[in-house]
């Protein structure tokens, strides 16, 4: 996609540091990293989210957030796997990506999440439309 700065980066047009790259992926750093060797893995065909993805890319993507995470794990102690879709979960470009971030004890990285509580008749009545949805 013309304005898109992730197929820029997968056409070359704008520079990147480049870890990993294959016939439909590639593997770069992030900008602006949460930790040292935060890695951004794209699809280097234009999909907007994770559900846009066809198949085969979506394999080829899964397998390289893999090999990356084979590499991270021998130079960190843990690492997160992240993929935001759509503003209201953070994602800001707007290009389907996985983060893959580094962790060691006492980073400092805090992932915010609440725990709220819902009624027996919302959690079954959330698994017969998740259910309905997926036929
Ligand atoms: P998200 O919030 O999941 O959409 O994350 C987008 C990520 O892309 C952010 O962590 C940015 O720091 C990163 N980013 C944006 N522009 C670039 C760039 N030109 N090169 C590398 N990473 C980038
Ligand atoms: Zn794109």
């Amino acid at each position: 996609m013309a304005d898109c700065i992730f197929c820029k980066i997968a056409k070359r047009e704008i520079p990147s540091d480049v870890v990993y790259e294959d016939e439909s992926t590639l593997a770069f750093l992030d900008i602006s990293p949460a930790s040292l060797g935060h890695t951004l893995v794209i699809p280097k065909a234009h999909a907007e989210t994770l559900e846009k993805l066809n198949e085969k890319d979506l394999k080829s993507l899964i397998i390289t957030v893999q090999k990356i995470s084979k590499a991270i794990s021998k130079i960190s102690e843990g690492y997160n796997v992240l993929q935001n879709n759509k503003e209201v979960a953070g994602q800001i470009v707007h290009h389907a990506h996985f983060h893959i971030i580094p962790r060691k004890h006492g980073d400092g990285i805090h992932f915010n999440r609440p725990n709220p509580k819902f009624s027996e008749k919302e959690t079954r009545q959330i698994i017969e439309r998740i259910k309905t949805l997926l036929k």
